[in-house]
């Protein structure tokens, strides 16, 4: 065997498979790791860059596969915020959004946003299939690896625009197809964001007829549930019903009981999915380790405000009585006297509304304005043109561990890579996007001891590369990428907040992607030595 690059000796070895931890040294050549044990002969480490890992866990870098971002990895190559926490892969696309195909409804959606964000013009979008999307993300350069899911929202809306009409058969067809163009890319499955439009007006059999193409190939479906709350048993239903009906492995995307008066639902979620998994029900769920969601701030309203995508609702918020009746919906819906204070309004793009409101919560807001919640709520909708992002603190953290707990269940971020800094960052994220891997590591297996920490890396590593078909990747073994990540179990942590979010995790010693040292002492290289990943690399 050839020499080693890298000798890692001294290390706490945690190898992502879930087995015990053990003491010795790994030996990296180029991109893989090609030995593990104990002891390696001097002999073979002659000439080899030595890291002293005393005191250190060395553990696969963190597979992150529940993540988003779409035109982010062209405007930060960085990934700082990923990376920074341990991560060396991530899959994005999930939800039902993808930045392809770039084409009809979809394309215009992605070019206002181009140009909102980040002062692109529509030229710089030159791609229009999931594989020109992946050749243009080789070519600017990546820190972490990537790979993607096909999202059925920007399917549907490249098709058919964002109408809450059924899809006849030749729209069918034509989803069918770039279905199979995008796993043909190399994508690692569909995923659908139910509770969003288009994907919203989708019936069973058109989600049916895709995750079936899966099926054949393969690939993961995974889902976004219509309902994570009111609805939690019907949504739970569909989602086994097409996983049983179709054969596709499915993935139950950030797990939860939303809102108090559903919390109690925790008992109909272990029952059923545990009663699945023993009927034969191939699934798995991921979940970050906080109690609050992000997504838009307009996901308070109800289906019928989206039909036609955001030229028309924002018609329906100027409109008076459809504004009415709007408020009605929703106050009708969600009673609790705390509904808006629980909301804290997070990414604003309008310049003068940020410095104003991002970090406050919506009852601050309305008196602030001295308005109805509701009312702050339209004038933010409409001045930034929907494009406001919140947190939402509707969990409980009860519920988290015990989904935590579940053997199923991944640790995932459901955040944009970002970072604190440039073109990315947002003035009051998720600390989730700073923070998730760190933080399930220091709250739930040192302090909390919900987990052994070989369980709780397996969740973070072997089981999410397994589950996404993600190849060698996830475990520590001669012959794997060279992913990795050196820490010190005592004291990583993370440092976001809810109220100070923009902070970089500690505790982290080295990251590696690739066998390229990533991350040193919490500061971020630029290496890019991240790959895009395809499906089928070797699970072919
Ligand atoms: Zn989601």
């Amino acid at each position: 065997m050839d020499s080693p690059d890298l000798v890692f000796e001294n290390a706490t070895i945690v190898d992502g498979t879930g087995k015990p931890s053990w003491k010795g040294e790994v030996a990296v050549r180029r991109d893989r790791v090609v030995a593990a044990a104990e002891k390696l002969s001097d002999n073979f480490k002659n000439g080899a860059e030595r890291v002293n890992a005393a005191g250190r866990v060395l553990a696969p870098g963190f597979v992150d596969v529940h993540a988003h971002g779409e035109l982010e990895p062209l405007a930060d190559t960085s990934a700082a915020g990923k990376v920074v926490e341990g991560v060396t892969t991530e899959i994005s696309g999930n939800c039902g959004l993808t930045p392809f195909p770039l084409m009809g409804a979809l394309r215009g959606r992605f070019e206002k946003e181009a140009c909102d964000e980040y002062g692109w013009k529509p030229s710089r979008l030159d791609w229009s299939s999931a594989s020109e999307y992946f050749d243009k993300l080789e070519g600017a350069g990546c820190s972490i690896n990537r790979g993607f899911l096909a999202g059925h929202g920007s399917l549907r809306a490249a098709v058919n625009g964002y109408g809450n009409n059924p899809l006849g058969e030749d729209g069918r067809r034509l989803m069918r197809h770039l279905l199979e163009d995008s796993l043909n890319a190399g994508c690692f499955g569909l995923s659908t964001g139910l509770a969003y439009p288009p994907g919203c007006y989708a019936s069973h059999e058109e989600i049916a007829d895709l995750a079936g193409i899966c099926a054949r190939k393969g690939a993961l479906y995974t889902s976004h549930m219509r309902s994570e709350s009111d609805e939690l048993e019907t949504s739970i239903a569909e989602t086994l019903r097409v996983c049983r009906e179709t054969g596709a492995r499915t993935q139950i995307s950030h797990l939860k009981t939303a809102l108090q008066r559903n919390w109690k639902k925790i008992e109909f979620l272990d029952k059923t999915l545990h009663q699945a998994r023993r009927d034969g029900l191939d699934f798995h769920a991921d979940r970050y380790p906080y109690t609050a969601s992000s997504t838009g701030l307009d996901s308070i309203l109800p289906n019928w405000a989206y039909v036609g995508g955001n030229t028309e609702e924002l018609k329906r918020l100027n409109d008076s009585s459809i504004s009415a009746t709007l408020e009605a919906e929703v106050a009708a819906k969600n009673p609790e006297a705390d509904f808006w204070a629980r909301i804290q309004v997070a990414a604003v793009t309008h310049e003068a509304l940020r410095i104003e409101i991002s970090g406050r919560n919506m009852a601050e807001i309305a008196t602030m304005w001295n308005v109805r919640p509701f009312e702050a709520f339209r004038r933010i909708a409409i001045e930034d043109e929907l494009r406001t992002t919140a947190i939402f603190s509707s969990m409980c953290e009860d519920n988290l561990e015990r989904i935590l707990s579940w053997e199923f269940v991944m640790v995932a971020s459901d955040a944009t890579a970002r970072n604190i800094s440039g073109p990315t960052r947002v003035a009051a994220p998720h600390p989730r996007t700073f923070g998730t891997f760190p933080r399930m590591l220091a709250r739930y297996v040192r302090e909390r001891k919900l987990l052994s920490l070989e369980e709780a890396i397996r969740r973070m590593t072997a089981l999410p590369a397994e589950t996404f078909h993600i190849a060698d990747r996830g475990t520590i073994r001669p012959g794997a990428y060279a992913d990795l990540v050196l820490f010190d179990a005592q004291t990583i942590r993370d440092e976001a907040t809810f109220s100070d979010a923009n902070r970089f995790p500690t505790g982290i010693d080295r990251v590696y992607v690739n066998g390229v040292l990533a991350v040193k002492d919490g500061t971020v290289l630029d290496a890019r030595a991240g790959r895009v990943l395809r499906h089928y690399e070797r699970f072919n």
